[in-house]
Parts: structure tokens; C-alpha cells; sequence
């Protein structure tokens, strides 16, 4: 029974995963008083990533394999892979080399002296746009004006897992995984360990844009009610700014008659409330269908085969 497993999902990281796995074996060669493991996560590749996971399995007695059974999103992925740890504490990282094995080893250092949660905080991001960093910077921010669990800044999901913390981990079961809150949430002796983030070693991100945003959206709503409240407050500050404006319009009215006149602005007003209205409501649609997802009760990933480590 491995004491670390090294948790890494994939997805079509063919290219750059030979490589990753001699990075990481000789940072694993580097602890021989560590009985360790490597977790290799296809999530639902359309290359050969999975081919090249197997031919890594046979080659290395440490390592394992799990295969999902279509693409399910990191998130999941990194999920399946955790549940799958039966003993031991885990450190997560990206297959695509951006977080450097090389870090694991102070890792261990810290979960040695009583650590449950070490995380890397990205002190740099090498190979990424002025635009990408600062929306990632200004999410990060917005996020911890908004959050109740204190999300830190910079940090993905590369760090070291105690057992206890994955036994906590193991325990949430909501759909709506924002992994990196989660992670935080379970509390315990947290560290973070700055690094300097590489740009990728072969192939492209999985992230667009407009998926980064969708992103953005599930870590607020899985971690904030704040949007609801705010729907509430623009509401409320309409309503009073309506009365104000009603008392002036019937003021008029009755000191100076009522010649009918009036178009522009009771279309400036209809349109207004109408905007607030939608907004609100879609404000609330977002909870709801995230309500209606965690309803269903669906099992969160399935596994397609799972083979561990051969020793
Ligand atoms: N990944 C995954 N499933 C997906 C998308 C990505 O398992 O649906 C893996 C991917 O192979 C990589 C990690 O998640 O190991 C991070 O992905 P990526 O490098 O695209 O994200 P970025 O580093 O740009 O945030
Ligand atoms: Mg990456």
C-alpha cells in the first residue's frame, strides 16, 4: 500500500506524457524511503493518451490507471482519482507539466512535519497572455470578496492531500465541484509553497474563454450566495428610486394638470424594470439549475476499467 499516490488527470496529453511520467519518476526515484504511486486518470481521451497510460503501467510497477468512461471534466476526473486512493495521502498535479514535479519533495517535507494541505501558489505564469493572467487575477480577487471559504489567490489544484483531508474530501459529494474551494474548505493545517508556473510542455490548454467564465460562474454560485443577495438589494434600491420618481411624476400632475406627455420617459422606466427583473430572475435561474443538477442525483463520474499499481 503506497504512502503517496501522485493523482494525475489527462486529457489528450499524448504528446507531452512520456515525459511527464521520466519528470516525475525521477523526483519519486529521488524519496527511496517513500513508498509511492503514480494514478494516471484518462478522462474520456480522443488520442492515445490511454495507450501510452498502459504502456507506462507495464514498464513501471508503480503505476496505475484508471480510465473514465467519456470525458467528464478535470474537476470529476481529479474526483474519480481521489476516491481511488485507498491509503496514503495524494498530491494532485496537471499532466502537462506546468506544475513541476520537482516541488513534491518540499511537499512532502511540510506533510512530514504535520501539514495536511501544502498548496503551490503561482508566484509567475510563464507562456500565458497579459489578458489570461488578469482575468485569472481578478476572478481570484473577486472570489475572495465573495466567498465564506477564504479561497487563496494564484492557486490551482497542484498540492499534497493528508489522509485526512482526502477522507474529508471523500465525504462531499456535491456535483457542482469548484475543486480548489473544496480543497480549502476542509480546513485542517494548510500550507502554501510559492513556485513559478512553466508554460506547457506540448499540446494546448482545454480552457477557452468562454469556459473559463463558465468556470468563474460555478466557483461564485458553488461558494457564495452573494449574486442572490445582490439580485435583492438592486431590487430594493429600484423600487425606492420608482416611488421617488412616482411622487415627483404625480406631484407634477396635480400642480401643473396632466397634459399627456410623458412617452420617453415611461419607456426609459418600463425597459429599466424590465432589465432589472430578467437579471434578477436569471440571477436566481443560475442557483436553480444548479439546484436542479444536484437533484438528480446522478453518480458523479463512471469508471471504465481501473488497474492498480502492479506492486
Ligand atoms: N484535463 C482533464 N479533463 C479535461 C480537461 C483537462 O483531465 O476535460 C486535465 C489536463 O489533461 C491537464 C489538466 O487537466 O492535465 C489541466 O488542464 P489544462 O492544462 O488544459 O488547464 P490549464 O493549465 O490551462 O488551466
Ligand atoms: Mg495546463
Amino acid at each position: 500500500m503506497p504512502e503517496l499516490t501522485v493523482v494525475v488527470p489527462a486529457y489528450n496529453e499524448s504528446e507531452g506524457l512520456r515525459e511527464f511520467h521520466k519528470r516525475v519518476s525521477a523526483v519519486l526515484d529521488g524519496m527511496p524511503d517513500l513508498d509511492s504511486a503514480v494514478l494516471y486518470i484518462d478522462d474520456g481521451s480522443r488520442d492515445d493518451t490511454y495507450a501510452i497510460m498502459c504502456e507506462l503501467r507495464a514498464s513501471d510497477p508503480r503505476v496505475a490507471t484508471l480510465r473514465l468512461a467519456r470525458n467528464f471534466g478535470k474537476e470529476l476526473a481529479l474526483t474519480a482519482g481521489l476516491d481511488h486512493i485507498a491509503s496514503g495521502a495524494a498530491v494532485v498535479i496537471d499532466a502537462d507539466l506546468q506544475d513541476p514535479p520537482e516541488l513534491i519533495p518540499t511537499f512532502v517535507q511540510h506533510w512530514r512535519e504535520g501539514y495536511d494541505v501544502i498548496y503551490g501558489t503561482r508566484a509567475s505564469r510563464a507562456g500565458e497572455t497579459g489578458f489570461k493572467k488578469m482575468t485569472a487575477s481578478g476572478f481570484y480577487r473577486v472570489m475572495e470578496k465573495l466567498s465564506s471559504t477564504p479561497i487563496p489567490r494564484d492557486t490551482g489544484d497542484f498540492r499534497l492531500l493528508s489522509r485526512r483531508a482526502l477522507d474529508a474530501l471523500g465525504q462531499v459529494r456535491e456535483r457542482q465541484r469548484f475543486m480548489k474551494g473544496l480543497f480549502t474548505w476542509v480546513g485542517y493545517k494548510q500550507l502554501s509553497v510559492v513556485y513559478h508556473r512553466d508554460p506547457r510542455y506540448a499540446g494546448e490548454t482545454k480552457w477557452n474563454y468562454w469556459k473559463l467564465w463558465n468556470f468563474a460562474i460555478d466557483g461564485i454560485t458553488s461558494f457564495s450566495g452573494a449574486p442572490l443577495k445582490l439580485a435583492t438589494y438592486v431590487g430594493f434600491a429600484t423600487s425606492v428610486i420608482a416611488f421617488v420618481f412616482a411622487i415627483w411624476v404625480l406631484g407634477k400632475a396635480l400642480v401643473f394638470g396632466d397634459p399627456v406627455r410623458g412617452y420617453p420617459s415611461l419607456m426609459v422606466v418600463v425597459l429599466f424594470l424590465g432589465g432589472v427583473q430578467l437579471m434578477a430572475l436569471g440571477v436566481i435561474g443560475e442557483y436553480l439549475g444548479r439546484l436542479y443538477v444536484e437533484a438528480k442525483q446522478r453518480p458523479l463520474y463512471l469508471v471504465d476499467e481501473y488497474h492498480p499499481p502492479r506492486d
